[in-house]
This record gives C-alpha cells, structure tokens and sequence, in this order.
C-alpha cells in the first residue's frame, strides 16, 4: 500500500520547494515567491492608514545588541550564530586537512560581531531609544526580515530560516494595547479574505528549560500572547501564522526607550509568517495558484 505523500514532499514534487539536503531550509520557485509577495502586499493594506515608518534590517544582528535583549535567557536553543575563520597560514592548511580527512574543521571558527536575527523586531528596539523619548503618538514601525530559529524539521512550515513581517507599536501601554486589538481584527479579517479556517487562540513562546515552564504560565496568565492558528498538516494542532505579542515594558527598561511623557514605553509586536501562509494556501487551495477559488485569487491579485 503506498503511503499518502507528506506536504514537504508534495511541495518539492510540484516545485514550488527546492531541497538542499537540509531540513528546514529551502529554495522556492517564482510561482511560491509570487504568492509570498501578495501575502505580504495584503499584509501591509490591512494596515490601512496607518502611518508606519518602513525599516529594513539584514537577517544577521549586532551581536552586542542581540545578547543584551534577553533572548538567550528565553530561547538559547533557537539562536543562531555567525563564525568565521581567524586563523593563519598553518590554521588553515590544517583546516583542509580535516576537511579532507572528513573531521572537524571548526577549531579555528571564531565567533564574529553578527547572529541572525531570531525575529524581524529584535534590531528595532536600540535604534529607536538612539533617537531619544518618543513623539506624543508613540511609535509605529513596519518591518520584514528573513529570521533564522535553529528548529530543524520535517514540518514545511517550521522552517530555519524564514521571513516574518512585523508591525511594531511603542508608546504608552493603552496606545500599544489597542494597536494590538485592532491588528486581532485585522489578522482574522485578512486570513478569512484568503478562504482558509483559523482559530485564535491565547499561546506562549517555546521558553527554554526548567524555568521556561513558569515562564510560558505566567505569559499565558497574562495574556501576552495571541496566535492565529490555521491548520496545515494536522487539525489537532494548528500551526501559528499570526502572532500578536504584547511584551509590556521589556523592551522598553532593556533599551531605557521613554515616552513623551517620560514613562518606561510599552512595545508590541504583530507577526505574519510569510512562508507559513503561503503553505497553508497551497494546502488549503491545491499547489496551482491560477487555480485557486475566484475569492482567494482576488483578495491577492485584486
Ligand atoms: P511556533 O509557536 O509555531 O513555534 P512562534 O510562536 O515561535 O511559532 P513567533 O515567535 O511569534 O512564532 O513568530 C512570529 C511568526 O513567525 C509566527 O506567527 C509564524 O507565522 C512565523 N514563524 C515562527 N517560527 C517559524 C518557523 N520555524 N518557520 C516558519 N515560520 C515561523
Ligand atoms: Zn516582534
């Protein structure tokens, strides 16, 4: 009896994914890349009107800017760190020599200045406290980045590299909690116009090891975090395509970031994975975009 294919293997058979041997790492097809730029094109029309100040920053990150955020003491088994060669002459032939023999070749890797980004966010919060408090209406940011999480798997959709967009609003805890409310509406509203079923549900991050546990409780007590599920590869558990993350004034006492009026700001953050709602349309609608329901196609080609 032959088994039925999995969704990784249904994506690479149609080409709209190209394996590299790696798991969780891919290379995608002009048609996969057409649907994530309309994604991320709907994405930024539901944002309305809103005035946003667009940024772009590389997917690796300060290493300095990144250690002193906090993710280590969160997520140490996603991060992601650049190395590079430091050594000499003699290192190196020794390095080709272990490459050849098939052995470590690592000794002489040196950690440099850089890590990927774990999140398009992460850079944002140093460079806005640089420019002093923020303006009376609180800050608000659009930015996209490729995002490496060292979570290799099977899944299609839990990728190591990936690209989120964001929506980031500082300011006061009122201003940052009602952008998160109105981006709630917002993201269901979006993933309803693309036919696909969704659920919201309250969620924590992955928080790592024996504390983590206490971590992700009190997240979820607080009511933190959001996700917007859409069934992928299993009904049972749903995968996060949209996250709504209120961190209160952690960013804000990390990066000393002051409203107008001279509060500690409060940050939140709303999160598209491109990738993943791309997956979920090509499951959801079949792996030809041209045919897709008239609906679907209109909501992103218009
Ligand atoms: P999950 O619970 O599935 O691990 P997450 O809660 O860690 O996801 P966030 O940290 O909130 O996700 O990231 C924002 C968005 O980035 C998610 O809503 C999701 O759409 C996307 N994303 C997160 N991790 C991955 C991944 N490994 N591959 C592809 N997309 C991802
Ligand atoms: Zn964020």
């Amino acid at each position: 009896m032959s088994e039925t294919p999995s969704l990784l293997r249904l994506l690479i058979d149609a080409g709209l994914f190209i394996d590299t041997g790696a798991p969780g790492l891919y290379g995608r097809s002009g048609a996969f890349e057409d649907v994530i730029d309309r994604i991320d094109a709907a994405f930024v029309r539901a944002a309305g009107d809103d005035v946003t100040e667009v940024v772009r920053f590389p997917p690796g990150m300060n290493r300095g800017v990144f250690e002193k955020s906090g993710y280590l003491k969160s997520f140490p088994q996603l991060a992601g760190t650049v190395h590079a060669f430091c050594g000499a002459h003699g290192d190196h032939m020794e390095l080709l020599e272990h490459l050849a023999a098939g052995e470590d070749w690592m000794g002489k890797q040196e950690p440099t200045e850089v890590v990927l980004t774990p999140a398009a966010c992460y850079p944002l919060y140093p460079v806005v406290a640089a420019r002093g408090p923020l303006a009376p209406e609180g800050g608000l940011f659009d930015l996209q980045s490729y995002c490496f999480r060292h979570e290799p798997s099977e899944d299609p959709a839990r990728m190591q590299m990936f690209r989120m967009h964001e929506m980031v609003r500082l300011g006061d805890p009122d201003q940052v909690l009602a952008f998160r409310a109105q981006w709630l509406e917002r993201g269901q509203a979006l993933v309803a116009s693309l036919e696909l079923p969704f659920s919201l549900d309250l969620a924590n991050d992955p928080f790592f090891g024996r504390g983590g546990k206490l971590m992700a409780a009190g997240q979820r007590a607080q009511q933190l975090k959001f996700e917007l599920l859409v069934p992928i590869h299993s009904e049972e558990h749903p995968t996060a395509c949209f996250s709504f993350n209120y961190h209160q004034d952690h960013f804000g006492l990390t990066w000393d970031l002051k409203t107008a009026a001279g509060e500690v700001a409060h940050t939140a953050c709303v999160g598209i994975g491109l990738e993943r709602v791309a997956i979920a349309l090509f499951n959801q609608h079949g792996l030809t975009s041209a045919d897709w329901p008239p609906g679907v196609r209109k909501a992103l080609w218009g």
